[in-house]
C-alpha cells in the first residue's frame, strides 16, 4: 500500500515537472522572476515543491537556453532573476497550445 502511494506520488511528480516548467515559463515572460518568488506562487496553485527541486529546475531551463539569469542586488543581496529567452518564448507559445488542447480533451 505504502509503495503503491509511492509509485503514484513518483508519478505524479514526473508529470508536474512538465507544468512548473510551462508555469515557469509564462511567469518569466510576463516579468523577471526569482526562486522565492516563483516558490511562492507554485505554492498558490497547489504545487508544494522545495527550494531544492525548484533551483536544479532553473539551472537547467537556463543552460538550456530557455531562461537568462541576470543578478541584481536586492538589500546587500544578490538576487538572481530569470526571464525567458527567444527560445524559451516560442517554446511557451507551443507549450500553450498543447496543454490546451490536452486540457479540451480531459476536462470533465
Ligand atoms: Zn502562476
Amino acid at each position: 500500500m505504502k509503495g503503491g502511494l509511492y509509485l503514484e506520488d513518483k508519478i505524479l511528480r514526473r508529470l508536474f515537472l512538465g507544468f512548473i516548467q510551462i508555469h515557469i515559463l509564462h511567469h518569466a515572460n510576463e516579468h523577471p522572476i526569482f526562486g522565492l518568488w516563483m516558490l511562492e506562487e507554485l505554492k498558490e496553485h497547489g504545487y508544494d515543491i522545495s527550494a531544492g527541486t525548484l533551483y536544479p529546475i532553473l539551472h537547467s531551463m537556463e543552460s538550456e537556453g530557455l531562461l537568462v539569469k541576470e543578478d541584481q542586488k536586492v538589500e546587500g543581496k544578490i538576487r538572481k532573476y530569470y526571464t525567458t529567452t527567444e527560445k524559451g518564448n516560442a517554446v511557451l507559445i507551443e507549450a500553450r497550445k498543447k496543454a490546451h488542447e490536452l486540457f479540451k480533451e480531459i476536462k470533465e
